[in-house]
């Protein structure tokens, strides 16, 4: 395989990003300006070694604590519980929710090694146990794993004092926050319902 062959074999590993769109990058990186390909480059580069995980949250951030853990006007009595970093962004765009966040970074997936140990659902429990939250407002995606998690979650939380909402389906079915639009985010979040069950 040659340089321009694996720079598209590299891109086509993108999400979204088929042969062809990966083909017409490489070519535009080959023929267009060198700094900017370097910049590009660079700032993939640096991106694994500035950006962690908040050590409270999980959300994405340059700092130890994140922007919105470190907030000191947000309501501690609402905690979100989302699948992704790009998810709090999303539900941030729309300025309806001033509460706290708790990013999973995935789902439930058994058939891909993805358990309650690998989602770290223990730290959940535990920030729970040692915060004000009265609200807890699961927001993972309505796909099938997004709604197993929610019911996992609910399940290990049965016990705690707790109000347990899921978003409301303002959500296109199996769809994916990330590409939701601000309103239906908005929606979704002032239409969520009690998800606490009273036969567990
Ligand atoms: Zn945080």
């Amino acid at each position: 395989m040659n340089t321009l062959e694996n720079l598209i074999s590299l891109l086509s590993r993108l999400p979204g990003v088929g042969k062809k769109s990966a083909s017409r990058m490489a070519y535009s990186f080959l023929k267009g300006d060198e700094e900017y390909n370097l910049k590009l480059g660079q700032s993939i580069m640096e991106l694994k070694q500035r950006i962690h995980k908040c050590h409270i949250c999980g959300n994405f951030t340059e700092n130890d604590i994140c922007d919105i853990c470190a907030a000191t006007d947000r309501d501690i009595t609402f905690l979100c519980v989302v699948e992704e970093s790009q998810d709090v962004q999303m539900i941030e765009s729309t300025g309806d929710f001033k509460g706290f966040y708790h990013v999973l970074h995935g789902v439930l997936s058994p058939l891909d090694g993805v358990g309650p140990t690998e989602l770290g659902f223990d730290k959940l429990v535990d920030r729970i146990d040692h915060s004000s939250v009265k609200e807890l407002i699961l927001a993972t995606n309505p796909t099938l794993e997004g709604d197993s998690t929610a019911l996992y979650i609910r399940h290990i939380l049965k016990d705690h004092d707790l109000v347990i909402t899921r978003i409301a389906s303002g959500l296109p079915v199996g769809g994916d926050m990330e590409y939701a639009d601000k309103m239906s985010i908005s929606r979704a979040l002032k239409g969520r319902m009690k998800f606490s069950s009273d036969d567990e």
